[in-house]
Order: structure tokens, then sequence, then C-alpha cells
């Protein structure tokens, strides 16, 4: 079967897309956009429209927070037990993963993401996030505190308690666009706070159907509404909107920063996931073939359009030319194909504009006279392909070591001592992500502490888990997902003090 029809096929299974057209949901229905107009979305694999939704405006933006703040200040909502918080949001854990079909269908066909992927990372993981952040809705807790207050008179009682900061904005990016959705909206709705959801205009489609999922586990219309369109026009509405009381990013450290001024305005509260350049430090003593699947999977995983990949590849001098054999001969036996084709491992990268800014980089990389090891070039035809790419020899000041490409891009350097490895590894504004690979317990206990970054994986790369909580040093952000630290940024602490 041909890209096209494989992608044709799977249309035609989906009901959710029979609609073609598809407008906001805002207090639990479906709502055509003020200004009338839909954008397209496409299927990158082929190029295929797969179906058009909403192009937001302020109005859209006002109506959803609106329809938030509504519901938030509800007299229904604010009576809500934690408890029946937490076993609504177990409903939607059961959903997502009885939905996963439809789900990582809808991932595949709008992102290109390859299905597997889908199932097991937005539909398992998003799943089982969900049924997490359920658990903290009924374990969010203040504090008793002795206290030294010298006033005269009366015994004093202080406390803290956390609350709700009130409707949150969630802006997703669009390399996973169901799995960060929910990062957002279940620490959210477990803290008893009501969401305005804004997708990336690329992939829009499963935050549309997420949002009627959350109706069906029992929430109320309102507690969880989705505006479609650009980020220019939808996304800087909400972000800039004062009914926002906290609004949560994931996506460029560029319109991260634009996001986080707008929200300072209000004082909105924000929580920022960006970018990173994520260094992968390998000492000579690694087990090598460990080394080579483990960075293989850390920059060429959905293509490399992953915020912590391991873009950037430090090797100590006596295994380095080894370890790159290792990748080349790995990266060349890649299957590129459909994310429908259960044999792909790299599917295409999400959007043409995305793939002319890759091979941008990769053009760049080369008159900047770095070496292509293996690939370089687009690969297939019709869809937004490019082969794994590795470069050695790369200037330490060139394009492609300093920004994200966010693409399948690996940038080996060679080092000497352990001491320029991590030099050169917090050499970056970014701060999201790092790996050391070794042997050694004590070099990995050296060498963890001195990384600027966010989360340090040992001997392994882009591993998450629900209770770690995910974020930035430096420019890759604020706050974090995931994690406890997650819910309690969907809550404000309050001190109490009381003379008794
Ligand atoms: P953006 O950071 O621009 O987009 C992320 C989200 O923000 C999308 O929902 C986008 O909407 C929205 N957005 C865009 N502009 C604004 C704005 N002014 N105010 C509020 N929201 C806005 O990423 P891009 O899609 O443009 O990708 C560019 C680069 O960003 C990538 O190549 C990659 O380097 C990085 N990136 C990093 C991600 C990460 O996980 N850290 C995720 C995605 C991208 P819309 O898409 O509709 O414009």
């Amino acid at each position: 079967m041909s890209l096209l029809e494989a992608s044709r096929e799977q249309l035609r299974r989906i009901p959710f897309l029979s609609r073609r057209r598809l407008g906001h949901f805002i207090d639990g229905r479906v709502h055509d956009p003020v200004g009338g107009a839909y954008l397209p979305v496409v299927d990158p694999a082929t190029e295929l429209l797969i179906a058009e939704a909403a192009d937001g405006s302020a109005a859209d933006v006002d109506a959803a927070v609106a329809s938030a703040r509504a519901t938030f200040e509800s007299r229904s909502w604010k009576s809500l037990r934690p408890a029946d918080r937490e076993a609504m949001l177990y409903r939607l854990s059961e959903l997502v993963a009885a939905n996963g079909d439809e789900l990582s269908a809808l991932e595949t066909l709008q992102g290109g993401k390859l299905r597997e992927v889908a199932r097991r990372i937005d539909v398992g993981g998003g799943a089982e996030l969900v049924r997490y952040m359920a658990g903290w809705a009924t374990k969010l807790e203040g504090q008793t505190l002795d206290n030294s207050i010298s006033i005269p008179g009366p015994q004093w009682l202080t406390y803290t308690r956390r609350e709700p900061v009130g409707v949150s904005a969630a802006i997703v990016p669009w390399n996973f666009p169901l799995a960060i959705a929910l990062w957002k909206i279940a620490p959210a709705l477990a803290a008893g706070c009501t969401v305005v959801l804004k997708p990336s205009e690329q992939t829009p489609l499963t935050a549309l159907r997420l949002a009627e999922l959350v109706m069906e586990a029992g929430f109320p219309g309102g507690a969880v509404n989705v505006v479609t369109g650009t980020g220019a026009t939808a996304g800087a509405a909400l972000a800039a909107h004062p009914g926002i009381a906290k609004v949560s990013f994931t996506g460029s450290t560029a319109t991260g920063k634009r996001v986080g001024h707008a929200a300072v305005d209000n004082m909105t509260r924000f929580t920022l996931e960006l970018g990173g350049k994520s260094p992968a430090i390998v000492l000579e003593d690694a087990d090598l073939d460990q080394v080579a699947q483990g960075i293989c999977t850390g920059i060429f995983f959905h293509q490399g359009q992953v915020c912590t990949a391991s873009s950037r590849l430090l090797v100590q001098r006596p295994v380095y030319g080894r370890l790159l054999d290792k990748l080349a001969r790995a990266a060349r036996s890649m299957r590129i194909g459909s994310g429908f084709d259960p044999q792909t491992e790299l599917g295409p990268l999400v959007s043409r504009r995305h793939f002319d800014r890759v091979m941008d980089y990769i053009d760049e990389a080369r008159a900047e006279g770095a070496t292509v090891v293996t690939g370089g070039r687009r690969a297939l035809e019709g869809g937004w392909f490019v082969e794994p790419t590795i470069f050695a020899d790369a200037p330490a000041r060139a394009a492609v070591v300093r920004e994200e490409v966010f693409g399948p891009v690996l940038v080996a350097t060679p080092f000497d001592e352990v001491d320029e490895a991590v030099e050169r590894a917090n050499d970056t504004p970014y701060g999201l992500a790092a790996s050391v690979w070794t042997r050694s317990l004590s070099a990995a206990h050296r060498i963890v502490p001195r990384l600027q970054a966010g989360t340090v994986w040992v001997n392994a790369h882009n591993v998450l888990d629900n209770a770690l909580p995910l974020g930035g040093y430096k420019q890759s952000g604020t706050g974090r997902d995931l994690g406890r630290a997650a819910v309690e940024g969907f809550t404000e602490l309050k001190s109490v003090c009381m003379a008794v």
C-alpha cells in the first residue's frame, strides 16, 4: 500500500474526521469560530488534507475564558470534593486508553508520528499520567507551623493551605500534542482549576477529541475548553488574557519569552517548558553498544522532534571513532516511511516549514565545514522526510552546535578530559537535559551535580517518569511539568494566621 493509500484508509476509519470542519470546543459543545475561518490540517507523510480546524480569534478566546471562569466560580464546581475530581480523572484515564486506537491514528495522521509511539507515549503514557495526577487531587496539603509571634495576648495558630490558582491556559506544541495537553490539563483539574487549551494549529485533532472525553468522564462543560488557531492570534490572546490566572506553555524559547512577557503584565503565573540542546557525555569506559542504542533513541526518536533530544554528543577521544562507526551503521539501517507502517523507524517531520528549517541547518553546517558522517539529505519524495544525520568536526560556534534543530541531526565532538566535557556540555544557553554514559558510578556521581540541566540521565537518555519533575535550567524555561511540582504549580499557597 502506498503512503497516500495508507493515510486515506485511516481517514475513512475515524468517525471523528467525518465532520471535516472542526469548531472550537467551548462550554461543553462545538462552536463555530466567530470569524468563520478555518485552517487546513495536513498529513505530513503525504500532504493529504485531513480536516479543517477553526482559526480562533481573540473573541473566541474571550468566550472560552468566560466559560472556564463561570465554571470555576460556579457553586457546583466549588462543591466538588477532591475525591470527586479524582474519580473523574480516573475515568478520563480509562477513556483515553479505551479510545487509544482512534487517538493514536489521529496523532499519526496529523503529526507523522509512528503509530506505535503514539500508542505507547501519547496514549499509554498520557493515560498513566492522568491516573498519577488523579491521585494528587486528594493529597494536596498545607502545613501547620510553629510560630514565634511575640505579640502578647492570644495564642497564634499558623498554617498554610493550597488553593486552586484559577482559570488556567495550556499552550502546547505539535510534537506530543495529546501527551503534553494531558501534562497540563490533568494537574490543573487535580488542583481544582479549569482550563483553556490551545493546541498547535498543525496538530489540533487530539485536543478536540480529548475535550469530548473530558466531558464523558463527568467533568462539567467549561472545565476544559479548546480554542484552535494560530499561535500569533489565538495563542497570544490567551497568554495576554486578564482572565487567566496561570499559563502553562511548552514550545520554543523565543515564543516562551513572548508568553512570559504577556503573562507578567497581568501577573499571570507561568510555567515554561522550552527548548534544549542537550548534551550526552560518553566516557571511555562506557558500554559502547549500549551507548549507540541509547543515543540513536535519544536523537532519532520521533525524528528528533523532542525537547530533550540528545543533539550534542561529547565522546572521550579513545572511543570516539568506534562509537561514531556504530552510530552511523545504526542510523543508515533505519527504515524511513509512513508512521502507519509497523516496520517504520523514522517518519516525516511535522510540516514543510519545519522540514525547510531542518534542511537549512544541515546545509549551513556543511557550509561551515562540518563533516557529514551519514545522512544529510531528504529521504523519500512527497512527504517531509529527512535522513538520520550525524555531523562531526562542526565548529563550536556553528548554528547546528548551538541552536535547537529539532530534527534527526546529531553533532559529535571528541574530548580528552572530563573537565573539558563538562565545560562544553554547559556552554549553551539551554539547560533542559543531559546524559552521562560510563561504567563508573563514582565518575557519574561526580559529573551529575556539575551539569546545568533540569534532568540528568546516567546510561540512558529521554527516559521520563510521571513522578519526576521535568523542566529547564537557564533558557530552557521555568517551573516544572510532571510530578508533584506540576500540580502544585496550579495552586496558590495561602498563609493563615489566627489569633486564638
Ligand atoms: P512555538 O514555540 O512557536 O509553538 C509552540 C506553541 O505556542 C504552539 O501551540 C504555537 O501555536 C503557540 N504559539 C506560537 N506563537 C505564540 C504566541 N505569540 N503566543 C502564544 N502562543 C504561541 O514552536 P514552533 O511550532 O514555531 O516550532 C519552532 C521551534 O520551536 C522548533 O523547531 C523547536 O526548535 C521548538 N519547539 C520546541 C518544543 C519543545 O517541546 N520544547 C516543541 C515545539 C517546538 P501554533 O503552532 O499554532 O503557532
